[in-house]
């Protein structure tokens, strides 16, 4: 990892996360490629293509394989919400993936239940100097000094929604193409993936289109529920309250980072 990053991909599973982003690019350009908007621009020195996931493992897949093929990025960025399924991981906290799996991937009894055929794995991990790097960066920018301190976070407020200081966490990501919003289904994905911490519907996706390709990527989440019979209900506001802030806070700590 000894050359600079030349040009960043930032994928962002919200379009309110990449509004928030797309206000403080002072350049960007709009390109129109398989229906997904890139913009291309430069933001704290560096150059930047910020898209729209898309909800969804082949909408998330599609939108990674055109970045990678169209657009020259040496390193992805992925930020959006998840729902939080391993003790201790609340609504607030953060997850850094280190490993991510398909949790809807079963092509039993020909493989075992969640490998992907043909990779002989189930669990990608991204570059552990990567993960690092992305964790100890997510750890300041969140740290109490720097809520305290307000500035890029200062519309965040924490007690006002009940929250309380996150807690920055590293491991296991699932993705399945299911919104879980329930107690009885979260606990099965526990019961089969008990090193889950969070779920959502595009990080491992993302993971084996950056695998395929060898790119260095990461996937960072913030918990916006509890993958459980309220999920529906904290989902809308949580992402206007808090979660858009944090992700433009942490790209833009991981851009100025270099
Ligand atoms: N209300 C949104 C739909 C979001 S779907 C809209 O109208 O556009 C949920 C998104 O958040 C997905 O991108 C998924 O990755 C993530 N997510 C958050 N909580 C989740 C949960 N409990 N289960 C699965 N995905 C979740």
């Amino acid at each position: 990892m000894n050359t600079p990053t030349r040009r960043i991909g930032i994928m962002a599973a919200m379009p309110e996360e990449l509004q928030a982003l797309l206000d403080v690019m002072p350049d960007e350009s709009m390109e129109r490629r398989a229906g997904r908007e890139f913009w291309v621009g430069h933001l704290h020195g560096r150059e930047v293509v910020a898209v729209l996931s898309r909800i969804g493992k082949v909408a998330a897949a599609t939108t990674t394989t055109v970045l990678l093929s169209s657009y020259g990025v040496d390193q992805v960025i992925f930020t959006g919400v998840a729902g939080g399924l391993g003790d201790g991981v609340r609504v607030g906290d953060v997850v850094v993936a280190d490993a991510l799996i398909q949790h809807d991937m079963d092509a039993s009894p020909l493989f075992p239940r969640f490998e992907l055929p043909g990779l002989g794995l189930a669990a990608l991990a991204p570059p552990a100097t990567l993960t690092t790097a992305v964790r100890d960066t997510v750890e300041q920018v969140l740290s109490p000094a720097s809520l305290a301190a307000g500035g890029a976070l200062a519309d965040v407020h924490l007690e006002a929604l009940g929250l309380s200081q996150p807690r920055v966490h590293q491991g296991l990501i699932i993705s399945g193409d299911q919104f879980i919003h329930s107690a009885q289904t979260s606990r099965a994905l526990t019961q089969a993936l008990p090193a889950a911490l969070a779920v959502e519907m595009e990080g491992a996706a993302v993971a084996q289109v950056c695998h395929d390709f060898g790119m260095p990527y990461a996937v960072i989440r913030t918990i916006s529920d509890r993958a459980d019979d309220d999920a529906h209900i904290d989902f809308p506001r949580f992402i206007d309250a808090v979660a858009r802030h944090y992700s433009l806070a942490i790209v833009e700590a991981l851009l100025r980072r270099g």
